[in-house]
């Protein structure tokens, strides 16, 4: 599970489900879903009152309908290291819809920070291309990656702090960064006036209504 973060960060997230009561069945491949069982490989069935399907993702299909930009198996846009459709320079794609391979090294990941990393090389590779100066290689950066389990905990590992360059967080810690970068978030892309009142007006309902929805 989890195959594109760090080994410690995928094993403390299975344990910490399987300690909520949650029963993780790794490399187990879904056959077939039916109303009241989920069957898989090899036969076997799972009773299921509700199926909930959160397995990978895929690109709009409207992407592999542009014109003949070339796309990946799952609709992305294949681009070069600086963005650019490998189809067509003057078509820039980022983020989940782009496929962009890295030098000897797996495709940036679908993430929120490879989006934005992309999003900030862009502005500047387009200003460059405009002043008819080079535009130069996108080179993504992991920062590290938090992962919210519920209202308790969190874990996640961390870049640049030790010498190895990451390291580990879990429990109480891990959620108050989670917080913390979602509120860094919302101001981001709210500003930070329209963030303060977002936050304040979630405390408050969090306050004022109940847990459980009574109507
Ligand atoms: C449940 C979930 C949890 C995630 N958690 C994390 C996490 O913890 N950390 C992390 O780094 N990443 C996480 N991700 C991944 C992260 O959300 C994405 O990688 C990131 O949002 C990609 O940004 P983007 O701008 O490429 O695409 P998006 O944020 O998806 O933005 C694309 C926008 O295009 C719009 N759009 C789509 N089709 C059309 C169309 N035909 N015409 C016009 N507009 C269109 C969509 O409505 C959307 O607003 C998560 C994703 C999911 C689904």
């Amino acid at each position: 599970m989890l195959p594109t973060l760090q080994e410690r960060v995928s094993e403390t997230t299975r344990e910490t489900l399987e300690e909520m009561g949650v029963a993780v069945r790794v490399s187990t491949t879904v056959t077939r879903v039916q109303p009241e069982w989920v069957e898989v490989e090899g036969g076997a069935s799972i009773p299921a009152d509700i199926t909930i399907w959160a397995a990978g993702i895929r690109a709009p299909s409207v992407l592999a309908s542009l014109d003949g930009l070339a796309v990946n198996h799952i609709n992305q846009v294949k681009v070069t290291s600086s963005l650019q459709s490998e189809s067509d320079s003057n078509v820039y794609a980022l983020g989940d819809c782009a496929s962009c391979a890295m030098t000897g090294e797996a495709p940036v990941p679908p993430r929120a920070q490879a989006a934005h990393q992309q999003a900030m090389f862009l502005f500047k590779a387009l200003c460059a291309r405009i002043d008819g100066r080079p535009i130069g290689a996108f080179t993504y950066k992991d920062h590290g990656s938090l992962v919210s389990l519920g209202s308790p905990t969190a874990v996640g590992s961390i870049a640049g702090i030790t010498s190895t360059g990451k390291f580990f967080v879990e429990g109480f810690v891990a959620k108050l960064m989670y917080a913390a970068l979602y509120r860094k978030h919302l101001v981001a892309v709210s500003g930070l006036r329209r963030a303060v009142f977002t936050i304040a007006a979630h405390g408050l309902g969090r306050l004022l209504t109940p847990r459980v929805k009574l109507h």
